[in-house]
Order: structure tokens, then sequence, then C-alpha cells
């Protein structure tokens, strides 16, 4: 993601996005609310815009399906819900708070996922509402050309939240369609808890984004909240540690942290990372390059 690749009406409708679901996670937290509902409020947000990879405008499958991954996780209780391969879920963070909530699994897929969803009273949409005409544009740009496979601007755009509420509990939440073009079932690290989502009150919540292979060898939230908890390190720290391993195994991507003290990081090793923070003090910021 350059200033060279998205046009000047991609970057005003992402960051429209990102400042929408920044500010409806905000609200929360400002009325005293939990960071667990700060995050899936935010995360449900970004699943319902089009411009971003999760629910509605999610990447396609080689087949030409959206398969939808989610996971939250709280970090008072340790407590975690997560789904795979959803296909008929509006909002895939819901379903994944559903399962942390209603018990007593951790993490359900495909057809399962979704009888649970019904059973609990969550209604199915038609598979049509996640497609978008951009999504199946680059699924077939990948299929005419298949060294696309790594090109990261058609791969990644994962969404996700971390919160540190009032009461100084921290808590994360992942959602994303995964990569275009993905087969056989692939899941990537964003509901996989450790990987690419985990909220622990002892280090902090974080959430990842990248090429999801290299994130799930190396643990990566997990990772991160180790290395807090563990060695001291400062959220920023722990973030570039982690994000230099995966660099090692050929992983590129991000992770944004906070830790029950409010400390933050929006670390990454690509040219960009859509991203947004705000704080009770009244801190504001959107950003999706580098410098801004
Ligand atoms: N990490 C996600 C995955 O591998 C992709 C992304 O971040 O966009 O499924």
């Amino acid at each position: 993601m350059t200033r060279d690749t998205l046009d000047a009406a991609a970057i005003a409708a992402h960051r429209a996005g990102l400042a929408a679901a920044l500010d409806a996670g905000r609200a929360v937290l400002a009325d005293g609310g939990s960071a667990i509902d700060a995050v899936t409020v935010a995360v449900s947000a970004l699943e319902d815009d089009p411009h971003f990879n999760a629910g509605r405008g999610a990447v396609f499958t080689y087949h030409g399906t959206n398969e939808l991954d989610a996971a939250v996780m709280d970090g008072q209780t340790r407590r975690a819900g997560a789904v795979a391969g959803v296909t008929r879920t509006r909002n895939p963070v819901q379903l994944a708070r559903t399962v942390m909530e209603a018990g007593p699994h951790v993490f359900l897929s495909g057809a399962g996922a979704e009888d649970f969803a019904r059973d609990h009273g969550i209604a199915p949409v038609d598979p049509a509402w996640f497609a978008t005409p951009e999504r199946l544009r680059q699924l077939e740009e990948l299929k005419a050309h298949p060294q696309a496979w790594f090109d990261a601007d058609m791969k990644y755009g994962t969404v996700g939240a971390v919160a540190r509420d009032a009461a100084g509990h921290v808590a994360a939440a992942t959602s994303t369609g995964g990569l275009t073009g993905k087969r056989w079932g692939r899941i990537g690290d964003s509901p996989l808890i450790g990987a690419g989502t985990y909220a622990d009150d002892r280090a902090g919540a974080v959430s990842c984004t990248g090429s999801g292979e290299q994130f799930i060898r190396a643990g990566a939230a997990h990772e991160i909240c180790a290395r807090m908890r563990l060695t001291g390190d400062s959220a920023d720290r722990a973030a570039r540690a982690v994000l230099g391993e995966i660099g090692a195994m050929g992983g590129v991507g991000g992770v944004i942290v906070v830790t029950p003290t409010g400390e933050t990081s929006m670390a990454f090793t690509t040219p960009g990372m859509f991203r947004a923070r705000a704080d009770s003090t009244g801190a504001h910021e959107v950003a999706i390059f580098g410098d801004g």
C-alpha cells in the first residue's frame, strides 16, 4: 500500500471507515463500557464497511466464495472465541464473541459454526452480501497473473481492534476474509488465539495483519504478550522484535498493541497499514502510510 497504489478516493474512503470504527469503539469506552465491547463494536463497523477485507468486502477464495475468519479475546478472564470459514454470518466477530460467551468451546469452523450461530439467534445472510465488484476484480487479476500471489496490496487488509477500558482491562478482536484466491480450506493467523489475536491483562492486547503463515509459526500475538510480561519489553519493542522474527521467516505485516497502562504500538513492516488510535485525553489519529 503506497501513495501510488491508492487513489485519493480510496484514501478518503478508508480514512472515513477507520475514523467511524474508532469513534464507535471510543464511544463505548467513554460511556464506561468494557474493552471487549469496544473491540467488538469497532470490528463490526469495519466488517460492514466494504473497503476492508472482513465481512462485506472480504476477498474472494479461488472458487469465488467468501470464507470469513474472526476471533475475540478478553484480557481480564483470558476467555476467547473464534470462528473460521463461515460464509453466512454478517458479523463474524459477533459470532466469535457468542462462541466465547456461550461456551464451552473456543474455536468453531465452517457449517458447524453456522449451525451454532443459528442456535444462538444469529440469522444467516445471503452470501452475496459479502461480495463486492472490486474484490472480484482482484481475484480475476490474481488468476490472470499468478505471480501476484505475493502482492501485499492484494493480499492483506484484515481488520482488528485492541482496547483498554477505564477499569484497566484489555481486549483484542480480529476479522478477515483471509487471502485473495485462498483454497483448500486455508485458515490464516487471524482467528487463531495466540497467532493473530491475543489479550492478557498481565501484558496487553494484540491484533495482527500480514502474511498469516509466518504469524502462525511465530505465535505472534502471544509472543508479543510474553515478551512484555516476561522480559519487560515495551509494547513497541516487543512488537518490533516479533515482526523482526517474522521478517526473518520471509513474512511481512503489522500489529496493534495496547497495554493495561495505556501504552500502545502500531508497528508494521509493510509500506503502510490502515490504522487509527484514540484515548481519553482527546488524542485522535488516523493514518495509512508510513508517514501518515
Ligand atoms: N493475516 C491474514 C491472513 O493470513 C491476512 C491479512 O492480514 O489480511 O489470513
